[in-house]
C-alpha cells in the first residue's frame, strides 16, 4: 500500500497541529461537525431537484459516536461524501487560498493566532488524535474509500466497504497528558456541551446516543421497606443542538455574547466584531441579516486576494458562501449573512447575480451599513475613529473609484487628521471655519508630522485656519473627487492662489516680482527644465524655498501615479517659490547684478534640491548636490 505525501504547505500546517499549544483544542469539534454540516447542505441542495437522491429533509443528520475501549470518537454524515480523488485533493492539500501565509516557523504565538484565525478545518482533528481515518462514500459513486494517516508522514488511500453515501470520520485520540485530558472528549456531557456552545445552530440534528439512568421498578416488599432504589442506565438517542439558526431567534433572546460567539466561530475572527447589527426586515424586502464589523483589517484586507460577500441563505439554507453582489466595495470590509425566503433555493449563480429581489436587497443592506456608521460616528466616537484606522483607506477609495459616483453617500464619513492634531469630519472643519474662510485647505505628505513642517503651510496656519493632513496615497484624489463640500471648494495649501493674500500685498509682490524677473529667468534657465518657472512666493514667512505646481496635477499626484506599474509617466508643473522676505533672496540678487551667472546657476541647483528634500522627494544627484554645498560653503 502505497504511502502518499502531504503537499509542503498542508505538511506545516499538520506539523503546527500536532505540536499545537493552542489551549482550545476542542475546536476540532466544531471543524468537523462544520464540514459535516457543509456536505450536508451540498447533498440537500442537490435533493431538491434530483430524486435519485432519495432522502428528505428530515433525514439528514450528523452523529457522533463515542467508543470508550478503543479511545476513538467518530463523527458521521450523510452528505455527499467524497470520491478517491476528493479525498486526495482536499484532505492532501489545504485551499491554497493564500489564507495560510507561514510568517515565521516554530512561533507558537503566531501558530495560536493562525489557529483561532483560520478555523483550519479538516487538520485540526490531529490536536487531539494521533490517528485519522475518513471512510466515505460520494453521491453517485458505487464505491467508497478509506483515507487514513497518522500524520506529518503521509497518508493513505485504500478502497473500503461502506453501504450508505456520506462521510465517517474516526479519530483515535491521543494517549492523556499533564497538560491535556483527550479522553474527556469521550465524555458524553463535554460532548453535549461543546456542541452547545459552538455547534447549536447547525441546521441539522446532531445527534449522539446518551446514556441515562433512572431507578429501578421496586417491588411493592422492598417500597414498603423504605428501601434505596437501584439505578439502571438506558441509552437514548438525542438531538445536542437547538437547530434554530441565531438570526432566526428573536432579538430579545440574544444576548450580546451569542452575537459575538458567533461571529468569532463562523469568521474565524480571533478578535470580537467591532460593531453587529440584527437586521429584521420586511417589506419591498424581505430578510434576516446578521452584520458585522470587524475590529481589525484581516492581513489580506488591502490585497487582491481579499474576497468580500455576505453568506446567502435562501431560508436557512445556504446557497452561497460569499455573495459579493451583496456589498458594495467601500463596504467590502461587513462580514455577515442574509437569510431572504424572497430568493428561489434553484437559483443558479449565474442567474443570482441579474436577481432583482438580490439587489433590492443589497441596496436595503448598504443603507443598513451605512446607518450604522453613521450612528456610530455619532454616539461613539471613540469606536468610530478606530473603525476609520482600519477601514477607512477603504472609504476613501469608495469616493475615488465609479467617477465619484458614490462620493455623496460617504463623504459625510470621512475622517481626516488636521492640524489640531484630531480627527474631524468635513462637517466639523466647516463648523470650525472662520468667517473670512473661503477654502478647505489641505496639505499632503507622509506623515502628519513631515507635513506640519511644510513651508507651504505657513501662511494658511498663521491666518490661523486649520488644514486637513492627507497622508494617504488616495487622500487627493478623494478630495478632488469631493470637489465642493457644501460649497466649499478644497484648496492645496500649495495651490497658486490661497484666496489669503490682501490686494496691497499682491500688488506690492508683483512690482517685486517685476523688478526681479531677470534674475527669476536666469533661475528658471539654470535648472534646465525641471521647472516651468520661478516665483516670489507669497506663502513663505521663514522658509527660503518651497516646491509647488499648476495645473491639475500635483507633487504628490506625480509620486503616486508613477507609483503604479504603468509604463506612462506623468509630470507635474514643478514652481520653484523664493522667499522675497529672506536672506536669500538679497544673495541671488546681488549675484545677479554682478553678472555672475555660474553662481547663480549653483544657487539654483541648491535651492531646488533643498525644495525637493523639504516635500520628501529624492534628489536626482546627491553627489553633486553634496559637493554644491561644499563649494559654496
Ligand atoms: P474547509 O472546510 O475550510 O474547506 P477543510 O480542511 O475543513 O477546509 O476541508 C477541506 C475539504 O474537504 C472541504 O472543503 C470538503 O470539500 C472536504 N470535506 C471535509 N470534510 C468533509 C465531509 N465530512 N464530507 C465531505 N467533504 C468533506
Amino acid at each position: 500500500m502505497e504511502t502518499k505525501q502531504f503537499k509542503a504547505e498542508s505538511k506545516k500546517l499538520l506539523e503546527m497541529m500536532i505540536h499545537s499549544i493552542y489551549t482550545h483544542k476542542e475546536i476540532f469539534l466544531r471543524e468537523l461537525i462544520s464540514n459535516a454540516s457543509d456536505a450536508i447542505d451540498k447533498l440537500y441542495f442537490k435533493s431538491l431537484t434530483d430524486d435519485q437522491v432519495g432522502l428528505g429533509k428530515d433525514d439528514f443528520a450528523i452523529w457522533i459516536s463515542v467508543d470508550k475501549e478503543g479511545n476513538r470518537l467518530k463523527i458521521s454524515d450523510n452528505g455527499i461524501g467524497m470520491t478517491a480523488e476528493e479525498l486526495e485533493t482536499h484532505l492532501g492539500t489545504i485551499a491554497e487560498s493564500g489564507s495560510l501565509k507561514f510568517k515565521s516557523e516554530n512561533k507558537l504565538e503566531e501558530d495560536n493566532q493562525i489557529i483561532g484565525q483560520f478555523g483550519v478545518g479538516f487538520y485540526s482533528a490531529f490536536m487531539v488524535a494521533k490517528k485519522v481515518t475518513v471512510i466515505s462514500k460520494a453521491y453517485g459513486s458505487d464505491k467508497a474509500y478509506q483515507w487514513e494517516s497518522e500524520g506529518v508522514d503521509g497518508y493513505t488511500i485504500t478502497e473500503a466497504d461502506k453501504k450508505s453515501v456520506g462521510t465517517d470520520i474516526i479519530l483515535e485520540l491521543l494517549p492523556d497528558s499533564e497538560d491535556e485530558d483527550y479522553s474527556g472528549f469521550l465524555d458524553q456531557y463535554r460532548l453535549k456541551s461543546l456542541v452547545k456552545k459552538y455547534s447549536d445552530y447547525i441546521r441539522f440534528p446532531i445527534k449522539m446516543e446518551v446514556t441515562h439512568s433512572r431507578p429501578k421498578e421496586m417491588s411493592e416488599e422492598d417500597k414498603e421497606a423504605g428501601k434505596t432504589p437501584e439505578y439502571e442506565e438506558y441509552l437514548e438517542i438525542e438531538t445536542l443542538n437547538s437547530m434554530i439558526p441565531l438570526w432566526k431567534k428573536n432579538k430579545s433572546e440574544l444576548k450580546e455574547e451569542d452575537y459575538k460567539h458567533f461571529y468569532t466561530e463562523k469568521f474565524f475572527d480571533y478578535n470580537e466584531p467591532l460593531k453587529y447589527s440584527h437586521v429584521k426586515n420586511e417589506g419591498t424586502a424581505n430578510y434576516n441579516a446578521l452584520l458585522y464589523i470587524p475590529s481589525k483589517a484581516p492581513y489580506d484586507y488591502y490585497s487582491k486576494e481579499y474576497e468580500k460577500g455576505l453568506q446567502l441563505y435562501s431560508n436557512g439554507v445556504l446557497i452561497m458562501d460569499k455573495c459579493a453582489d451583496l456589498l458594495p466595495d467601500y463596504f467590502s470590509f461587513v462580514k455577515g449573512l442574509v437569510d431572504s425566503e424572497d430568493l428561489s433555493l434553484n437559483i443558479s449563480r449565474e442567474m443570482l447575480q441579474h436577481d432583482r429581489q438580490l439587489k433590492v436587497i443589497a441596496k436595503s443592506i448598504e443603507k443598513t451599513i451605512s446607518s450604522e456608521l453613521k450612528k456610530m460616528l455619532k454616539n461613539e466616537r471613540e469606536k468610530y475613529e478606530s473603525f476609520w484606522k482600519a477601514f477607512g483607506l477603504q472609504m476613501k477609495y469608495g469616493i475615488y473609484s465609479d467617477y465619484g459616483m458614490n462620493k455623496e453617500k460617504l463623504q459625510d464619513l470621512l475622517l481626516f487628521t488636521s492640524s489640531n492634531d484630531k480627527l474631524i469630519t468635513l462637517e466639523e472643519y466647516i463648523t470650525g471655519m472662520r468667517e473670512e474662510q473661503k477654502y478647505i485647505y489641505y496639505a499632503t505628505g507622509e506623515s502628519a508630522a513631515r507635513i506640519s513642517q511644510l513651508p507651504q503651510t505657513e501662511l494658511v496656519r498663521d491666518n490661523g485656519f486649520e488644514i486637513l493632513y492627507l497622508t494617504d496615497n488616495i487622500d487627493e484624489f478623494a478630495v478632488k473627487s469631493i470637489g465642493k463640500y457644501k460649497d466649499k471648494e478644497f484648496k492645496s495649501v500649495s495651490a497658486d492662489d490661497l484666496g489669503l493674500e490682501s490686494p496691497e500685498k499682491k500688488e506690492e509682490l508683483k512690482a517685486k516680482e517685476e523688478e526681479a524677473s531677470g534674475m527669476l529667468e536666469e533661475l528658471a534657465k539654470s535648472l534646465d527644465g525641471k521647472v516651468t518657472k520661478v516665483i516670489l512666493s507669497q506663502r513663505l514667512k521663514t522658509h527660503p524655498v518651497c516646491l509647488t505646481s499648476e495645473g491639475e496635477i500635483s507633487l504628490e499626484m506625480e509620486k503616486v501615479l508613477n507609483s503604479m506599474p504603468t509604463d506612462q509617466k506623468v509630470h507635474a508643473q514643478r514652481v520653484l517659490e523664493i522667499n522675497p522676505e529672506h536672506e536669500i533672496f538679497e544673495k541671488l540678487s546681488s549675484a545677479h547684478k554682478s553678472g555672475d551667472n555660474d553662481k547663480l546657476g549653483k544657487y539654483a541647483k541648491l535651492l531646488y534640491n533643498q525644495a525637493l528634500l523639504i516635500e520628501g522627494m529624492n534628489i536626482e544627484n546627491p553627489v553633486e548636490f553634496s559637493n554644491l554645498i561644499c563649494e559654496l560653503m
